[in-house]
């Protein structure tokens, strides 16, 4: 199967550029098992890998030069020259990609130019990571290319700095490591602060279980700056309790700091959100490990009622699919990314799966929203060189 889509891949650069590509790259887009809105309070993650990958068909050059084409972008190939790439100078999609070629030489590494063509099946704008897809995918081929000896965690970094500085977008380093550093069957239990990972078995067809990703469809247009709004909530928090992150607030003392935010109703909530996520993010790694693959069911809808009452970033449409699915048998529901629309994840029996959907399909006609896109998520490998 990736052998047909590189191919296709290598043939339309071919077409682009007049020569073939000196090799094809795959990195996947991702879904957070749990561990929502910890990465910026130095707090845990356990995003896994989805199939869903951006490929990328890639040729060196050595005269400052940068083409970019992607398949899924109405337009032709843009050409930048590498020494005037400036940060925040591009609103395009170019500028993921753009980024990573900046953000690589910011950091002395010496690439010298790239023809670059790329197509990519993971969703845009769905909460599942396409731009880090798209970033790792040219960071790993170039990393290759220009035999820069960088590990996948170095690759994810840059691509991090790519997207907050060049691009502009003050995202957390969970998307970059999952696409780069995830693995098949598997999630990757990642601290955000020191950026030591794990992988952790999460074989789901071997167990009967299968994972849903519901893409909603919507946004909320309100939730950029709502984002915002809780990352500052977040590091009030902290500031008032006296720690570096409230990841440093232990969970056996949350009573305590809640106690110690007085009034500051609005700060105990997030606080108390990240708090008891990075303690369920513990709990379902000891579970997944320990081989209790559905008892982390009532953890991952614990986290859901946690980010809808605590957090406050839930919508509608998010908290009808996990209500249904609950409903109709799921072993557990919850939201997952930023918030305000994007995806939602079902853990459920592979018996339950027709069942499951139908229903959200049905109560999505009843409330009035627009039908959710719902596929099956078997946890993939991360980026690697397809040829
Ligand atoms: P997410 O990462 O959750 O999908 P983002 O807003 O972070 O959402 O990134 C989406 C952006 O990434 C798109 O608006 C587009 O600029 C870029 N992008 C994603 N996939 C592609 C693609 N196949 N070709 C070109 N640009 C893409
Ligand atoms: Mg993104």
């Amino acid at each position: 199967m990736s052998e047909a889509v590189a191919g296709a891949v290598a043939e339309r650069f071919k077409e682009l550029y007049g020569a073939d590509p000196e090799g094809v790259w795959a990195a996947p887009g991702r879904v957070n098992l749990i561990g929502e809105h910890t990465d910026y309070n130095d707090g845990f993650v356990m995003p896994f890998a989805l199939p869903h990958t951006a490929v990328a068909a890639v040729s060196r050059r050595e005269d400052g030069v940068v083409r970019l084409h992607s398949q899924d972008v109405e337009g032709g190939v843009s050409e930048l020259r590498l020494d005037s790439l400036t940060p925040e100078s591009d609103t395009a999609w170019t500028a993921y990609p753009a980024g990573v070629l900046w953000a690589l030489r910011e950091a002395g590494h010496p690439v010298t130019g790239a023809d670059i063509h790329l197509a990519s099946t993971v969703p845009a704008g769905a909460g599942l990571s396409s731009s880090a897809a798209l970033e790792v995918v040219v960071a790993l081929a170039l990393n290759d290319l220009f035999s820069l000896g960088l590990r996948g965690w170095q690759l994810a970094r840059l691509c991090q700095r790519a997207e907050n500085v060049y691009v502009g977008a003050p995202v957390g380093i969970m998307d970059q490591t999952a696409s780069a550093c995830c693995e098949a069957g598997h999630a990757l239990f990642l601290d955000t602060r020191d950026l030591s990972q794990r992988q952790i078995p999460f074989d789901l067809a071997a167990e009967g279980l299968r994972l849903l990703v519901v893409d909603t469809q919507v946004k909320h247009a309100h939730s950029e700056g709502e984002y915002g709004k809780r990352r500052a909530g977040c590091e009030k928090g902290a500031a008032l309790l006296g720690v570096d992150a409230l990841r440093d607030v232990p969970y056996d003392e949350l009573d305590d700091a809640l106690s110690r935010l007085g009034d500051e109703e609005e700060v105990r909530r997030l606080v108390r959100h990240v708090v008891t996520e990075n303690h369920r993010v513990e709990q379902v790694v000891s579970l997944l490990e320990s081989g209790g693959t559905r008892a982390i069911g009532p953890l991952l809808t614990e986290g859901h009622a946690s980010l809808r009452d605590d957090f406050r970033i839930s919508c509608p449409e998010l908290d009808l699919v996990v209500d249904t699915a609950l409903a109709s048998g799921a072993l557990g529901a919850r939201m997952t990314g930023g918030g305000f629309g994007g995806s939602a994840i079902v853990l459920t029996e592979a018996t339950e799966v027709d069942t499951i959907t139908t229903a959200i399909e049905k109560a999505f006609t009843t409330a009035g929203f627009t039908q959710p896109r719902t596929f099956e998520a078997t946890p993939s490998p991360g980026a690697r060189r397809l040829r």
